[in-house]
């Protein structure tokens, strides 16, 4: 458990739900950001938003700063980059059909790996992972968890499979068909948000950000579980030489394996200047659930 002092202010603007590969509701999440006395959070499911109109009725209800976001999984060349996107409106028609095409295209994939993991001898049901995926985003998390709760492999195994056959180059991995880099960062500030740029550590390459900054992002998640101290202000120093918005967050999935919620977080001028950068409405109505007057923030 996170104490108050550690905590109190701060926001931890990358999380995951059950609507993509998180493990708790949205609602159980905000309950337990509230209880570890986080000022907000963002919740950012993979490439859907299905989980945000929970998770901002929730916020409401509570009174708690809920930040809307999603996490898009992007084509860049040779790398896979995440963009998350903040302050979206959720019901934005352009960015609700680009979801729904990438959603079909992750279900044939996610059936193309079923098909090759029974190729190679795992008696996989289709119908065993498609169960355990509570909205449209499916991907390779549930196919673990379908062979750990069905059997066939034992959980100790997870981290070792997923590793062996489902990482780029492994015999039961499919790429994505996923949105191009440019066209997420034009989804997000279409929808009102801003783009920022997911875990640079993780990227494999991050000489790509002057690119990136080109097509129009905002933020940088420099503070990132893992990160090393070094590269968390390594990333703070380019941020600033870019003039984008340093940010951070735990990447939360509700897994006791995994990073604790505001793990890594970033501070309210963060989420001042990410809404300072957005155009939509959702935006310009956040400053109020702080409870700071317009005049202090305008
Ligand atoms: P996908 O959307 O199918 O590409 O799956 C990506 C998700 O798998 C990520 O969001 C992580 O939650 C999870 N993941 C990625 N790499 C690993 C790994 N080496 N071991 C376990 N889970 C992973
Ligand atoms: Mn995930
Ligand atoms: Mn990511
Ligand atoms: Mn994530």
């Amino acid at each position: 458990m996170q104490t108050a002092a550690k905590t109190l202010l701060r926001f931890d603007l990358h999380t995951h739900t059950r609507a993509s590969d998180g493990l708790l509701s949205p609602g159980e999440l905000v309950a337990l950001a509230r209880r570890h006395e986080l000022a907000g959070i963002a919740v950012t499911d993979h490439d859907t938003v299905d989980g945000l109109e929970e998770a901002l009725a929730a916020g409401e209800e509570e009174d708690y700063p809920v930040v809307p976001g999603v996490e898009l999984t992007t084509d860049y060349g040779r790398f896979e980059v995440h963009i998350l996107a903040y302050f979206i409106d959720h019901r934005h028609p352009e960015l609700r059909a680009r979801l729904a095409e990438v959603a079909a295209g992750r279900l044939a994939r996610a059936e193309e790996m079923v098909a090759k993991l029974n190729a190679l001898g795992y008696p996989l049901s289709w119908e065993a992972v498609k169960a355990r995926a509570n909205g449209p985003y499916i991907g390779r998390p549930h196919l673990v968890r379908a062979l750990v709760e069905t059997g066939i492999i034992p959980p100790e195994k997870a981290d070792d499979f997923f590793r062996a056959y489902l990482v780029p180059g492994a015999p039961a991995y499919v790429p994505h068909k996923e949105l191009a880099t440019e066209e997420a960062v034009r989804l997000a500030l279409a929808a009102g948000g801003v783009p920022v740029l997911a875990h640079p550590g993780r990227m494999g390459n991050p000489a790509v950000l002057p690119e990136l900054v080109a097509l129009g992002l905002v933020g940088l998640e420099t503070d990132y579980p893992l990160h090393s101290p070094q590269e968390a202000a390594f990333y703070r120093r380019l941020a600033l030489a870019y003039g984008l918005v340093p940010t951070g967050g735990s990447d939360f999935h509700g897994d006791p394996a995994g990073p604790s919620l505001g793990r890594a977080t970033c501070g309210r001028e963060s989420v001042l200047a990410l809404v300072r950068r957005a155009r939509g409405a959702v935006a310009r109505a956040f400053p109020a659930k702080l409870h700071i007057p317009a005049e202090y923030w305008e």
